[in-house]
């Protein structure tokens, strides 16, 4: 396969011809939309802010679009990679590109981990950061389980659709508020870059996309307070319309003890889940009886 940069009719049109006369059909259940708009790649590794010498973790090199613009930027780039007709094609591409790494298979090895060998890539002390155009599927467990690490990176720069983008960045009292929203905005300060429309991907997605920026907070949550706060909010949001009082007093174990809770944090008990902003679940999670125990 001929490399993306190579040919004189654009960087992708003779190589998307060349996958397919070979056979290759995007996978909808890897997520396969290939970002082809040169413009756009450039301003996402822009938008990233990536350094000289930067460690990055990119998930879904796919045909190594992105991934070349963060070399050119001077990044070290571990790259995952979990079909093997790309992985074999990204790693043949850069194979002599100084500060290129690629990890074959599924980044995650559950839905609450990284793979063993993704976790070792950035393990500390070395600051590191995620940019990717993430695979659909598994773009919501790979934020929330970068965030939860012990050694989280720095920044994220990621492409995702347009509805995850506005439950990453969404404030308390709309129905985009919820477990993701709370659990990346106790850890980072997030918002949304840019939208990017259907037509600069190959295949073109149904949905408009958007490349959100996520910055790690200088005061993140100790783990323990963070694993009330995680545990809590799971809990709330399965009824995230019901009277707080209730739903705090099943968590208790004690009907009455629900209200008792909800005065305790300076609220009346009527109130609903999803009407709370982050300070008042982090207050409530700090005096949950019901919670997992540090
Ligand atoms: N970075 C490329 C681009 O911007 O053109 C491709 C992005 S495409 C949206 C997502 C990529 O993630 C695909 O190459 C897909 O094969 C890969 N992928 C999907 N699920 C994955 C997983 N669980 N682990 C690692 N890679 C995955």
């Amino acid at each position: 396969m001929s490399d993306p940069g190579d040919t004189a009719r654009g960087p992708w049109a003779a190589l998307r011809e060349e996958l397919v006369q070979a056979g290759f059909r995007p996978s909808r259940r890897l997520g396969q939309n290939f970002l082809l708009d040169e413009n756009l790649l450039r301003a996402i590794v822009r938008d990233a802010g990536v350094e000289p010498g930067a460690r990055v973790l990119e998930v879904g090199p796919g045909l190594g679009f992105l991934t070349r613009h963060l070399l050119t930027a001077g990044a070290r780039v571990t790259a995952v990679e979990i079909d093997p007709r790309l992985a074999e094609r990204t790693e043949t591409v850069f194979a002599n590109t100084p500060g290129f790494d690629l990890v074959r298979g599924d980044v995650l090895a559950s839905k609450h981990t990284f793979a063993p060998a993704v976790l070792a890539r950035i393990a500390p002390p070395e600051p590191w950061h995620l940019v990717a155009n993430l695979p659909y599927a598994v773009s919501g467990p790979v934020l929330a389980i970068a965030a939860s690490l012990p050694h989280p990176p720095s920044t994220m720069t990621v492409l995702v659709q347009l509805e995850l983008a506005q439950r990453i960045v969404a404030s308390a009292g709309g129905d985009d508020w919820g477990p993701l929203s709370i659990r990346l905005q106790v850890a980072y300060a997030a918002r949304i870059v840019r939208r990017v429309p259907p037509e600069l991907f190959w295949p073109r997605p149904q949905v408009d996309s958007a490349l959100v920026r996520l910055d790690v907070r200088a005061d993140p949550l100790p783990p323990v307070e963070r694993v009330r706060l995680s545990a809590l909010v799971e809990r709330l949001f399965q009824r995230r319309r019901q009277r707080l009082a209730r739903v705090l007093g099943e968590i208790a174990g004690r009907g009455t003890a629900g209200r008792e809770w909800a005065v305790q944090a300076g609220l009346t008990g009527d109130e609903r889940a999803e009407d709370l902003p982050l300070e008042t679940l982090r207050r409530l999670a700090g005096l949950g009886p019901g919670l997992p125990a540090p």
